[in-house]
């Protein structure tokens, strides 16, 4: 088959591989029909996250067909069309039995490396490296699918995959990212990130009942997007200091919430040395976390700082001293999609929420390495790109 393999920073290859095959009998094999490229996957094309090998497959945001089903998958039939979370998650464990899915215990066999580092051991997700179970992700023509019976979820008939394709991440990612804000009525949230996650994260706390929703970011369509279609105030933070005006839209007391929908973009990490099997060196420069920080010292007393951008190795200079002063909640971690798949396919199904609006390019699978270059730069007004393997 064909897959979007890595082979180091900037460096994305199609190339031919072999099919996955079922190798549990909780496993099905899906034949993909669309899949996105995620800003967790420009950490990756920047070179920022560990453990990559070359021809690794990328992907963990896709739908599809169910081609095939171990002898011990009981909810799913071949022909099934789903959408899967990103989080590989057994559904027995303590976390999963607690509804912390992106925390399973048994999906992470690497788990010792993720051990070394951060002291645990997160689920594995698809595509996402060696430091997350080394599983084969979805940027392909077809998938293996861990615990069938668990992640995968049925689309009902008369729904597009373009409508459905962002619950495997993105849109529970802004959902969860505005629950965690506790939003109450007449709230004011501010998001630094228009990308996917950020543009969903507005419309989730606008669903959530916040009155307001000021979003900072510098590329203009992404602006443009968050004030049209997700019906955000806007803030340029290349035209204007992004605090100086939070305080001054705020009537100088400051959002109730704030949401980091940017991560690993504003800052690097650097674990050379920690463990010597890890072999790249991850740049480190501890004094660019702007958006954490921005976050933090915004905020108004007493509000949240909810973190949906990715965040990997060791950060500083959070100025912990106005976080414990304000008395601010933080909260933050991989999604927990299948807590928030089916509850929001039911919006989708109801009308009340239509996710394909950040959808800007729709490309074949051949188109990767471009289509992670225009991404990743935002050129050609790219927000969202969708894979379509076999066009
Ligand atoms: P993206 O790269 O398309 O969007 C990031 C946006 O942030 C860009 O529009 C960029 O211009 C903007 N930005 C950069 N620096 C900024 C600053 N200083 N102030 C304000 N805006 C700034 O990525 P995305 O797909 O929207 O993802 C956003 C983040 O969410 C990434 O870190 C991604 O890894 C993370 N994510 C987390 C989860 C999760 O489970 N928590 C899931 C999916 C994605
Ligand atoms: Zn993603």
């Amino acid at each position: 088959m064909k897959a979007v393999c890595w082979h180091g920073a900037n460096d994305m290859r199609v190339e031919t591989v072999p099919d996955p095959t079922l190798l549990n009998p909780q496993d099905a094999i899906l034949k993909i029909t669309s899949t996105a490229i995620c800003g967790s996957d420009l950490h990756i094309y920047d070179g920022y996250i560990p453990t990559m090998q070359p021809g690794d497959i990328m992907g963990h945001e896709f739908m599809g067909e169910v081609v095939e089903v171990g002898s011990e998958v009981k909810k799913l039939q071949k022909g099934d069309r789903v959408v899967v979370p990103f989080p590989i998650s057994c559904g027995h464990c303590f976390f999963c039995q607690r509804d912390l899915w992106s925390l399973c215990d048994n999906s992470n066999p690497k788990g010792w490396l993720t051990e070394k580092l951060y002291g645990h051991t997160p689920a594995g997700i698809y595509g996402y490296s060696h430091l997350m179970g080394g599983y084969a992700g979805g940027q392909a023509e077809y998938v293996r699918v861990p615990f069938a019976d668990v992640g995968p979820v049925k689309v009902p008939d008369g729904l597009t995959d373009e409508q459905v394709l962002f619950l495997s991440d993105i849109l529970p990612t802004g959902y969860m990212a505005a629950e965690n804000c506790n939003i109450q009525p007449g709230d004011t949230v501010a998001i630094w990130g228009c990308g996917p996650v950020g543009q969903f994260a507005i419309k989730s706390a606008f669903l959530l009942g916040a009155e307001r929703v000021i979003a900072i970011d510098r590329v203009p369509e992404r602006l443009e997007m968050a004030r049209k279609d997700a019906g955000a105030e806007i803030i340029n933070f290349e035209e204007v200091d992004a605090g100086e005006a939070l305080k001054e839209m705020t009537g100088g007391r400051g959002p109730d919430a704030c949401i980091d929908a940017v991560g690993l973009e504003a800052h690097g990490m650097n674990v050379e040395g920690l463990y010597d099997k890890v072999k790249q060196t991850v740049r480190l420069e501890t004094d660019r976390p702007h958006v954490l920080r921005q976050a933090i010292v915004a905020c108004r007393k007493g509000g949240t700082v909810s973190l949906a951008g990715v965040y990997g190795g060791f950060t500083d200079k959070i100025p912990m001293g106005a976080a414990f002063n304000k008395g601010l909640t933080l909260k933050m971690g991989q999604t927990h999609v299948h807590r928030y798949l089916r509850p929001l396919l039911d919006r989708i199904q109801k009308g009340d929420l239509d996710p394909s609006f950040v959808i800007t390019h729709r490309l074949p699978l051949e188109d990767a390495p471009r289509a992670y270059d225009i991404f990743k730069n935002k050129e050609e007004n790219c927000i969202k790109v969708v894979l379509k393997p076999g066009t």
